[in-house]
């Protein structure tokens, strides 16, 4: 059998899915990921945007903001593709537990997935909150600051804290919630589908070997191998769109004869 086809059959068997995403689902959007050549990580300096960075100088907040100035736009305008979709299909056929992300990008949010079923282990770009008192703002809001003004470190209107994205960098605590969530619905899942990381990034990297050890099925759909490989049912070194969509397709059929 060839492994599209395995993979249906998992699908099709399977009550409680959960779909874990990585940039790599996102590639297709438009947005890079990190590590692929090309990606973000060949423009940029990943660590120079640590969180300790972050919080220690001015000059290393300016050369953040001004890297997430740059790719705010490529990521607002970005639509989600056949891989965000075929997820839609299986949350459809009552078949999605949730989504467990690692993308900041809200796609899936975008593509049709409910918002509760989309697990943000790595936060969000879409806001930015005030690390002194919390204050919240839409993302959108300070990029007009930004490119209206001579700012380059926006400051919380209330109270004039550092304002940051709600995103989690390197070097900063998990959420604790999104975490132990991500960690249950992981363990309790009968397959889990990783579909564009290369995970290499802890601790979200776990959440395949924590299903596994749960009894689910593993299928990982990445371009290039991973460190979790081993652990898979099925492994398709392939590009997520049209292969995702292929399997959701079949594993329809399947439900159907
Ligand atoms: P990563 O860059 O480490 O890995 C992405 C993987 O996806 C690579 O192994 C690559 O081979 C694979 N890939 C790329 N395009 C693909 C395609 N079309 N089909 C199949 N596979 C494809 O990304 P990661 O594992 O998500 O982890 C790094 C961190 O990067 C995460 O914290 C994530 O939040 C962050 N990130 C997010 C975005 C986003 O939100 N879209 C973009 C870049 C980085």
């Amino acid at each position: 059998m060839d492994k599209i086809s395995a993979a249906a059959d998992m699908i099709a068997q399977s009550k409680k899915i959960v779909i874990f995403t990585g940039a790599g689902i996102s590639t297709e959007s438009g947005i890079p990921d990190f590590r692929s050549p090309g990606g973000i990580w060949d423009r940029f300096d990943a660590n120079a945007f640590t969180y300790p960075k972050f919080i220690s100088s001015q000059a290393n907040r300016e050369m953040y903001w001004d890297f997430s100035k740059t790719i705010w736009p490529a990521i607002a305008q970005a639509e989600p593709n056949a891989g965000h979709y075929a997820v839609v299909e299986l949350h459809r056929m009552g078949k999605l537990d949730c989504v467990i992300t690692q993308n900041i990008d809200f796609l899936h949010q975008k593509s049709g997935v409910p918002e509760d079923k989309v697990i943000e282990l790595h936060g969000t770009l879409k806001g930015v909150t005030c690390l002194e008192c919390d204050r919240k703002y839409p993302r959108e809001q300070i990029q007009k600051r930004l490119i209206g003004s001579a700012e380059k470190v926006p400051k919380c209107d209330s109270c004039g804290g550092i304002l940051k994205p709600t995103t989690v960098m390197f070097g900063q605590p998990m959420p604790e919630w999104e975490t132990n969530e991500a960690e249950t619905r992981s363990a309790r899942c009968d397959l889990f589908l990783v579909a564009g990381s290369s995970l290499v990034v802890y601790p979200a990297a776990q959440m395949p070997v924590v299903a596994k050890h749960g009894g689910a099925k593993l299928i990982i759909i990445n371009l290039t191998p991973t460190p979790h490989d081993h652990y898979a049912d099925v492994v398709i070194n392939e590009k997520i769109g049209p292969v995702l969509s292929e399997i959701v397709k079949q594993a329809r059929a399947k439900l159907k004869n």
